[in-house]
C-alpha cells in the first residue's frame, strides 16, 4: 500500500484514519445539495450500505445523519427507543458508558450491565438480566468496544435478547464493513456506524440501518428535531435530499471509499486484511515483550490495547512523540484501571506497514533506554485472573 503522502503520518487510530489518495481526491469539487447529481450520490450510498446487511428477505432501510458517530447513535436511541421503553445497556468500556449517558440525557429508563474493561457481556448474563427485570424492552450492545478493542459476542447477545422477546440495537460503529453483520445470520433491529471507520471514508456523517417497521413506528418519538431519524427518513424518501445541509464533500469521498471497499472484495476481504494487520502487530509486539490487555479470544481485528511497559524509563508522551517522528500516530489508552496505549489496524494499512510499526516501536523504546517491554506483573496477573 502506498504511503499516505509526503510527510503525512499514518493514523493508527480508529477513525479518522488513513484514507486512500483517491478518497481525498474525491473531495476536490463542490456539489449542490439539491442537485440531481448529489441526490443520486445519496441514493447510491444508502443502497450500497443496505446491501452489506443482506436484507433480501427482510425490509431494512438506511438513514444517514450529519455529524460524528455519536450524533447518529443519539439519533438511533432517541428515535427508536419509545419514550416508555426500558433498555438494558451492555457496557464494557467507554462507548457502553457513553450510551448510558445518552439515555440519561434523553430521560429514557435503562439498566446497566457493566463488565468493566476486560470482559465481554455473555449471552447467559444477558438472559439472566432480562429474566430479572421483565420491564426491559430493548437491549443496546456495542459490537466492537473500541476503548479496549474487545469484539463482543453479538450472536449470543442477539439470541438471548430475542428469546426474551426484546429488541436489539447495535452500536457497530467500529466494526461495520469489516466484521460481517448480515441480518440473515444475526438478528437485530437496528445498527449504527459512521463514514470514517471500516469503510475508510472521512468524518462528517453516520448512518442507521434499521428494520423499516421500526422506522415507521418511530414517528414523533424523537426529543430532537435535528436528530429525528424518522423525519430525516421521510424527507429522504420523498425528496432524495437530506434535511439541512449535508456534508457534500464527505459524501463524495464516501462513494469512492465504498467503491474501493467493493474492489477489495467487500466485508470479508476487508476483515481479512485487518486481521492480518492485527496478527502481524501482535506477534511483533509480543516479541518485544509487550502484552495485550485482552486474551487472544477477544482481540478484535480493529484496534489492540497494550499494557504500558513496567520499565521505569517508559514515558507515554515521549513514546508518542518518537513514534510520530517515525511517521506513526498512535492512540492513548482509554481505560479506567491500568496504563495502556492502543494501536489501530484499520485504514489504508497492510502487513508491510504493520512490520514498520513494530520496528518503529523497537527504535522508540531504544531511544528512551527501555530494554524490556514487559507489562507490570500485577496488572498482567489481574488480566489472567479476570479474563479466563
Ligand atoms: C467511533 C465510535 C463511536 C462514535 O464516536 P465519534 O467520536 O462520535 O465519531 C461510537 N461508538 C463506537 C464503538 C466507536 O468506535
Amino acid at each position: 500500500m502506498p504511503t499516505p503522502h509526503a510527510g503525512e503520518p499514518y493514523l493508527l487510530t480508529p477513525g479518522p484514519l488513513t484514507t486512500a489518495w483517491s478518497v481525498k481526491q474525491a473531495m476536490l469539487r463542490d456539489w449542490g445539495s439539491w442537485d440531481d447529481d448529489f441526490r443520486g450520490m445519496t441514493g447510491e450510498i444508502r443502497e450500497r450500505l443496505l446491501a452489506m446487511v443482506d436484507d433480501a428477505d427482510e425490509k431494512f432501510d438506511c438513514v444517514p445523519m450529519q455529524g460524528s458517530g455519536t450524533f447518529a447513535v443519539e439519533a438511533m436511541l432517541g428515535s427508536l427507543l419509545p419514550r416508555d421503553s426500558k433498555a438494558l445497556v451492555l457496557s464494557n468500556g467507554a462507548y457502553g458508558q457513553r450510551t448510558a449517558k445518552i439515555l440519561h440525557y434523553l430521560g429514557r429508563a435503562y439498566k446497566l450491565l457493566d463488565k468493566g474493561d476486560y470482559l465481554p457481556p455473555r449471552g447467559d448474563e444477558v438472559a439472566a438480566a432480562l429474566a430479572a427485570d421483565p420491564s426491559i424492552t430493548h437491549v443496546v450492545a456495542i459490537h466492537c468496544e473500541t476503548s479496549s478493542g474487545i469484539l463482543n459476542p453479538i450472536e449470543e447477545i442477539s439470541r438471548a435478547t430475542y428469546a426474551a422477546g426484546c429488541t436489539l440495537l447495535i452500536d457497530s460503529m467500529s466494526a461495520f464493513g469489516a466484521v460481517p453483520l448480515s441480518c440473515q445470520s444475526v438478528r437485530y433491529d437496528a445498527l449504527v456506524s459512521s463514514a470514517n471507520k471500516c469503510i475508510e471514508g472521512v468524518p462528517g456523517f453516520g448512518f442507521v440501518i434499521a428494520r423499516q417497521s421500526l422506522l415507521e413506528a418511530s414517528r414523533g418519538c424523537s426529543h430532537s428535531l435535528s436528530l429525528d431519524l424518522h423525519d430525516q427518513w421521510m424527507t429522504l424518501q420523498s425528496t432524495g435530499q437530506w434535511r439541512f445541509t449535508p456534508p457534500t464533500h464527505t459524501v463524495a469521498a464516501f462513494i469512492e471509499a465504498l467503491r474501493l471497499h467493493q474492489l477489495e472484495g467487500g466485508v470479508h476481504a476487508r476483515g481479512a486484511r485487518y486481521t492480518a494487520n492485527r496478527d502481524t502487530l501482535v506477534d511483533g509486539m509480543r516479541q518485544l515483550g509487550f502484552e495485550t490487555l485482552l486474551r487472544d479470544r477477544w482481540l478484535s481485528p480493529i484496534i489492540v490495547t497494550f499494557f504500558n511497559p513496567a520499565h521505569p524509563a517508559f514515558d507515554f508522551q515521549v513514546f508518542y512523540t518518537r513514534m510520530k517522528q517515525r511517521g506513526f500516530i498512535i492512540y492513548p489508552g482509554k481505560l479506567t484501571v491500568v496504563d495502556s496505549f492502543r494501536i489501530g489496524c484499520i485504514g489504508q494499512l497492510d502487513t508491510h506497514v504493520m512490520r514498520r510499526v513494530v520496528t518503529a516501536v523497537a527504535e522508540s523504546l531504544a531511544d528512551m533506554g527501555v530494554d524490556c517491554a514487559d507489562p507490570p506483573g500485577a496488572a498482567f496477573a489481574e488480566r489472567e485472573k479476570l479474563s479466563s
